[in-house]
């Protein structure tokens, strides 16, 4: 969306066609600082076509003695097509600089003397006047750098609303990546919160997604008109590029064959050191920021090119996230060189920095890391479900007698309770029949113990198909076995209970002899009643039955008669 808006405002802009000074430019030692002349009177004197002027191929450095730290460049504005409201743009590092247009002083930065800190980096605008078509302009600079000392790149001659908008436009690829990059920290930030997450890793990486936000807002124009700290962006971006090799290789360091570790960890530890000296000696005024940026331009390919083979040769051997980094590794180094080799040496030519580009190329990472963690709680996920299965299966099976397949006495509190608590809201009555083998004791010791288990497992089958879904079959203990039979009255049960006991009478449950049971019934009371009073009462009514003969049943005393209803087989 923000691209989309960054390239409409691109169009929506006026055409940039500013064009850069470059008229034959001169230059010449400062005798103002040496207190010899007034910068009135070198420009009278160089008006007049005297003076130590000597031509020089700008926008290159004037070849001056490395000790100067004043310098007077000059050049004539070109004539021509006359621009309305014109104005000339130069983006000037670590310089202080007055801009005289003949004798007359229109522009200032700085006090033209050494500074604690340096003068950091800004884009001027300097408005001309209606006439300065082919007069005379004149800079007098002042550094402590000489790598900045007369270094004016191109500077730009147009209408102000163009310089404007040319400045946005040089930031395109940091409006467009940035928004990327912070789409990209916030992907890394949900996933660094997941459980299972490879968190260090995760925040590395984070780290410097930061620090690479952090340098393309630093080296963007629009952040001047937010915050104009010249100083404080000029050092943050310095500082911060440090960061990409310390950071990539502590990802590195994480990913890579175990071999390679302690060598990844060493080229770390270089940069680390290699900073370190740069924020040392430029707090002890030794301008390390820039001393050290030479050396850091040059170990960025040599280090990271060692650590790119290393990344390369455990890809090779299959490890997957270093194929995945390959790309932003060999993308990242190869644009910071080319920016390094173009902005700090000047030994290539490029308008921009390549560096903004990387994210793309980070994207690659950030998507496989993204893929490796669905996969992960894929994975997890699928076990879990697995484990809820066992789980579900161990509670079942403990509930479940493996005998007869009936529940057992586990299950008949958790049955029961919930029975009831449902029963109190509804008002619906359910009942309870207890069923007991007679004289089974006789068939173990008849037939023995093996027969004994044939019959509970025949009689269980028997009751089981002969009762409703809605039934629950509990072996009790032994050959007692209870129903809970919802929705059934005292009167229902009574005749569910009396039709299995026939069925069981005649059945063939047992070869050798004829087996048959007794049986109590017993119905929920009402919210007086409980679950011990209720089994209780069920177990009365079936030694009832056993009393009055066995295949039997027997009902609990009912509460309205008092009268013990029995029915009798035969
Ligand atoms: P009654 O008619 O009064 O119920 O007499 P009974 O012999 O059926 O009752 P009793 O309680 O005296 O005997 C029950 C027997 O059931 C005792 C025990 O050895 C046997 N028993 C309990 N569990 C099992 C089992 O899992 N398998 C076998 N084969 N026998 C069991
Ligand atoms: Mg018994
Ligand atoms: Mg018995």
């Amino acid at each position: 969306m923000l691209m989309l808006v960054a390239c409409l405002l691109c169009f929506m802009m006026p055409q940039a066609r500013a064009e850069e000074l470059t008229g034959q430019w001169y230059w010449q030692q400062d005798p103002v600082s040496a207190g010899a002349e007034t910068s009135e009177d070198v420009i009278q004197r160089a008006l007049a076509g005297m003076g130590d002027w000597q031509p020089y191929d700008a926008p290159a450095q004037p070849p001056f003695e490395r000790e100067e730290k004043y310098i007077w460049l000059m050049t004539t504005l070109p004539q021509g097509e006359e621009i309305r409201d014109a104005s000339l743009l130069m983006t000037v590092t670590d310089q202080s600089f007055e801009v005289w247009l003949d004798g007359k002083r229109i522009y200032s930065y700085g006090d033209m003397e050494p500074r604690l800190m340096s003068y950091g980096q800004k884009w001027h605008l300097i408005p001309l006047p209606a006439d300065y078509a082919g007069r005379h302009l004149f800079i007098r600079a002042y550094s402590a750098n000489p790598l900045c000392l007369g270094n004016f790149e191109p500077i730009k001659l147009d209408a102000s609303v163009v310089q404007m908008s040319t400045l946005l436009q040089q930031d395109i690829s940091y409006i467009a990546n940035i928004p990327l990059a912070v789409f990209m920290i916030l992907i890394m930030l949900m996933y660094y919160m997941s459980p299972n997450a490879p968190k260090t890793l995760y925040m590395q990486l984070i780290l410097f997604m930061l620090a690479f936000v952090v340098w393309m807002v630093s080296v963007s124009n629009t952040k001047q008109l937010f915050l104009d700290a010249p100083v404080f962006w000029w050092g943050l971006q310095r500082i911060d590029v440090y960061f990409f090799p310390i950071l990539a290789n502590l990802i590195i360091y994480r990913v890579v064959d175990r071999e390679y570790r302690r060598s990844t960890w060493m080229a770390m530890l270089s940069f680390v050191v290699l900073l370190l000296i740069a924020i040392l000696s430029e707090v002890f005024g030794l301008s390390g920021l820039d001393g050290c940026a030479s050396a850091f331009y040059i170990m960025l390919p040599a280090i990271e090119g060692m650590v790119a083979y290393w990344t390369l040769q455990s890809a090779w051997r299959g490890n997957k996230y270093c194929r995945a980094l390959l790309v932003p590794l060999l993308g990242l180094v190869a644009a910071g060189t080319l920016d390094g080799f173009s902005r700090h040496f000047h030994w290539l030519t490029a308008k921009g920095y390549w560096l903004p580009y990387g994210t793309i190329t980070i994207g690659i990472f950030v998507l496989y890391i993204v893929q490796q963690q669905i996969r992960r709680e894929r994975l997890l996920l699928a076990r879990a479900a697995g484990l809820e299965e066992a789980v579900a299966e161990a509670v079942a099976r403990s509930e479940i007698d493996t005998l007869t397949q009936c529940y057992n006495r586990n299950r008949m509190q958790a049955v029961l309770e919930a029975e009831i608590s449902q029963h109190r809201q509804e008002k619906e009555p359910f009942s309870l029949i207890m069923l007991d083998i007679d004289f089974f004791k006789h068939i173990n010791d008849t037939y023995g113990h093996d027969a004994g288990d044939e019959v509970l497992a025949t009689f269980a089958g028997v009751i089981r198909n002969n009762i409703k879904k809605s039934d629950i079959f509990i072996r009790w203990g032994g050959e007692e076995f209870i129903l809970i039979c919802r929705g059934c009255s005292g009167d229902e049960a009574f005749l569910v209970a009396e039709r299995l006991r026939r069925q069981v009478e005649w059945s063939r449950i047992f070869s050798q002899r004829r087996i048959t049971c007794s049986v109590g019934v017993a119905s929920w009371q009402g919210e007086n009643d409980s679950a011990a009073q209720l089994i209780k009462r069920v177990d009365t009514a079936l030694y009832t039955a056993k009393r009055s003969g066995r295949n039997t049943v027997c009902r609990e005393p009912q509460l309205s008669d008092e009268v013990l209803v029995a029915a009798h087989a035969n």
